[in-house]
């Protein structure tokens, strides 16, 4: 049975896990996986697929760090889309309304919030299909990323579609990651959105990837959709040319007004089962539990971190709707023997770290004579700001884009 080969080799120890090594993020490390077989990982009994997942997890990551990250909304509402989950398209009749681009100063301040309260990722979502000609709004939200990028935290954008020049100049500035949500499985998608396509999307994460920057894509649990689509979601994005490094996991939070209004809550076996699946399947990716946790008891919680997960979002909103406080979430983790993941901790932020400081400074001359990088300046420089340690989206509490 595949799970077998999965986990063939026992995990080594925390300490001496695969994190110093970049071959922990690298694409090589992957697999092939047929969709049958991510089916049969699925359909365990559900706690020998927790067991699989914990044992994977510890091969590729720290299993006592978790990252804080906050989701800020910079663009509320008046969005033409119609995902059906969404509390933000202008099509339906709900609690949010349509909000200006906000302030840089605004935005900052909040960022500021996040990183003293321990966040060290920044995800800032805007509600529009896409970019488009908002050439003066385009150009704020480039200054916010060089802004937040410059306080030493990951800077991630949820802004719907984009073109490969959009997604170079975020590269430019300095952007970390860009959340873009497959959602579902290409045959369930229909059912949820028709005013973009699956191809679309993948259209833009590629942008995103030629781009050079780290790719955050995952789902939502709970819009009507059965197992085999989460299976469908999972395999898909272990079939893009480079696993995204992040994957958010949402949990729908139905919305009055939204055509996903009744749904039911998703059983929290549902969201394990689907967490450590992609642990499985995506072993170098970051798993986010995104919208919709508040559902899920604490020890439900600790359940998805020993499952693989290893981010939440934290603050006081996520998009349209609340999130636990880092009062809280500071707490729970230590009660649970986890602590805060450091900004850039990951190998494949560190390297992306590493490069954008070595590009800050390769103009001019390091104090030791040297030019950055060829001699560790750019390295030092990066763990400082390194040291001061993030689709996704949600939208209504899914997703943003
Ligand atoms: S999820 Fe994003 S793209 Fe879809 S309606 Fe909401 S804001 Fe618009």
């Amino acid at each position: 049975m595949k799970s077998t080969a999965v986990v063939g080799a026992l995990p080594k120890a925390s300490s001496d896990r695969a994190t110093s090594s970049s071959e922990a993020w690298s694409p090589s490390a992957r697999k092939s996986w047929e969709r049958s077989e991510v089916q049969a990982l699925f359909d365990q009994p559900l706690l020998e697929l927790v067991f699989q997942a914990a044992s994977v997890h510890r091969m590729h990551h720290d299993a006592r760090k978790i990252q804080l990250c906050t989701l800020m909304n910079i663009k509320e509402g008046g969005c033409s889309e119609d995902c059906a989950y969404c509390s933000q398209s202008s099509r339906y009749e709900t609690h949010s309304h349509a909000s200006k681009l906000e302030d840089l100063e605004n935005v900052l301040e909040e960022a500021r919030r996040a990183k003293a309260n321990g966040s060290t990722r920044f995800c800032m979502g805007a509600a529009w299909r896409e970019i488009g000609g908002r050439k003066r709004g385009f150009n704020r939200i480039l200054d916010m990323v060089r802004e937040i990028r410059g306080m030493g935290m990951e800077v991630c954008t949820t802004l719907g579609m984009l073109t490969a020049e959009q997604a170079q100049q975020l590269k430019e500035a300095g952007l970390s990651a860009y959340n873009h949500n497959l959602d579902t499985s290409r045959e369930y998608y229909g059912k949820v959105i028709t005013s973009r396509t699956y191809d679309d999307r993948l259209q833009t994460i590629a942008h995103v990837r030629d781009a050079g920057i780290s790719v955050c894509s995952g789902g939502i649990l709970g819009l009507g959709e059965d197992e085999s689509d989460r299976v469908g979601l999972i395999w898909e994005m272990s079939r893009l040319p480079e696993a995204p490094e992040s994957f958010p996991v949402n949990a729908l939070v139905a919305i009055p007004g939204t055509p996903m209004e009744g749904q039911p809550p998703v059983q929290f076996q549902e969201m394990l089962r689907t967490v450590a699946t992609a642990r499985i399947v995506l072993p170098t990716s970051i798993v986010r539990i995104a919208a919709g946790r508040q559902m899920f008891t604490e020890s439900e919680q600790a359940m998805l971190f020993l499952a693989g997960a290893n981010a939440i979002f934290t603050g006081h909103r996520m998009l349209t709707t609340p999130t636990s406080s880092w009062d809280q979430d500071r707490a729970m983790l230590e009660r649970w023997g986890l602590s805060p993941m450091k900004s850039f901790e990951t190998p494949r932020m560190a390297a992306d770290e590493l490069a954008h400081a070595s590009r800050d400074t390769s103009s001019f001359t390091k104090p030791c004579g040297s030019s950055a990088g060829s001699c560790g300046c750019a390295s030092s420089a990066s763990t400082q700001t390194a040291s001061e340690t993030h689709p996704a989206p949600a939208t209504s509490s899914a997703e943003a884009a």
